[in-house]
């Protein structure tokens, strides 16, 4: 195909200029003004949640760093956290000299499993935090979750980054923890071109962030520092664009889900799984994954290498942080003879899921993925 076939890139509407020329206009082009203000205030609207306190940062990342440290996060202290999920997750954890230990997943929602979490907690039982990423969309087993660290008395972040709009019994991801964090990064469900948002039910633990996040500045006539401060602020003239996009996030997932559900459909008389959720849930369906049934002589990597030749992008599972040589010393808990995470990217592959992609593009893509087998 001449035209490339992407796996999830940003789809403007338009309406992002009248923000960003409004920034311009009145010559807000600084990092905090006006769209930001507007921007925490409407995403927590959307989250339903009036009691949220939101902060919009330079990146997602920055936004799990701020969690980590409002949750007290000190050097050498333990951080349960998923093992399947992009390193962004789990890295910010290293800055602040805190140790991870990874929790494999389940094969429901390919979050982490509750009962590897449980058996965390009896390894290590002076943990007191819990960071969980909601993969691909998919909201992960909330009620267990929650209910394991309230027994624990751990504080709960939830890296809500690829699952904005994704709902758990009709509540969105992102109001589950004490902490949360969302991205507006260029492949997300949303984009500002690059931003993120702290989210909590704390205004004073919104206000210290906000101090850390522009580079802790004490209330004094000159510039006086007590702690260590960061550039982590979002701009305004990115925060206008995130305005923008976040009227059309229903329309991303719902396109996002049709897509899912045209893979389903297409895939059904092969020895393929779909990335799976509960009933009780309604992901945002960022990606659309599929696994090859075990015993089945096909590998993924060859359906990439073939997409690839295609013009067509697909990406691997996420490789599981426990395999990852950065964190090869650090501890990983699991309950199944093979690790769930381990499994899932070795069968595992991720399919095109842009909402600009045509039908015909995505039996294109099909017809690719069938011939393999
Ligand atoms: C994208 C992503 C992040 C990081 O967000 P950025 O805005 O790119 O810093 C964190 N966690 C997960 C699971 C992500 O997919």
């Amino acid at each position: 195909m001449e035209k490339r076939i992407l796996l999830s890139s940003p789809t403007m509407h338009g309406d992002e200029m009248k923000y960003i020329e409004e920034a311009f206009e009145r010559n807000w082009i600084a990092p905090l003004g006006f769209n930001c203000d507007a921007f925490e205030t409407e995403v927590s609207a959307y989250l339903e949640a009036p009691e949220l306190h939101a902060l919009s940062t330079v990146s997602g990342t920055s936004a799990i760093h701020l969690a980590l440290k409002l949750a007290g996060l000190k050097p050498g202290d333990v951080v349960l956290c998923s093992d399947l999920t992009f390193a962004a997750t789990v890295n910010p954890i290293s800055y602040e000299g805190g140790v991870q230990v990874f929790v494999d997943s389940e094969r429901d929602t390919w979050n982490m499993d509750p009962v590897a979490l449980e058996k965390a907690f009896e390894e290590y039982p002076e943990a007191k935090i819990v960071m969980l990423a909601h993969l691909y969309g998919t909201p992960s087993k909330m009620d267990e979750i929650v209910a394991i660290c309230e027994k624990h008395g751990a504080i709960l972040i939830e890296d809500a980054a690829e699952t904005l709009a994704g709902t758990y019994k009709g509540r969105k991801c992102g109001t589950f923890g004490k902490y949360n964090a969302l991205s507006f990064n260029g492949n997300k469900i949303i984009t500002s071109s690059g931003g993120g948002m702290l989210v909590t039910d704390s205004k004073n633990d919104r206000d210290k962030a906000f101090f850390w996040a522009t580079q802790a500045r004490e209330n004094a006539p000159w510039y006086q520092h007590e702690e260590i401060g960061y550039n982590y602020r979002m701009s305004n003239v990115v925060a206008g664009i995130g305005r923008g996009q976040l009227k059309y996030i229903e329309e991303h997932r719902d396109r996002k889900e049709a897509i899912y559900h045209r893979y389903e459909e297409a895939f059904k008389d092969l020895p393929v799984t779909m990335n799976p959720y509960l009933a009780e849930s309604r992901p945002n369906f960022w990606l659309s994954c599929i696994t090859i049934n075990p015993g089945v002589d096909v590998d993924p990597m060859d359906i990439l290498e073939k997409l690839t030749a295609a013009n067509v992008v697909a990406r691997p599972i996420w490789k599981p942080m426990h395999m990852q040589p950065v964190f090869a010393e650090r501890d990983f808990i699991y309950v199944e003879n093979v690790p769930v995470g381990e499994d899932i990217f070795a069968r595992g592959l991720c399919l095109p899921s842009d909402i600009k992609m045509t039908e015909e593009e995505q039996q294109y893509v099909v017809d690719i993925v069938r011939s393999c087998f």
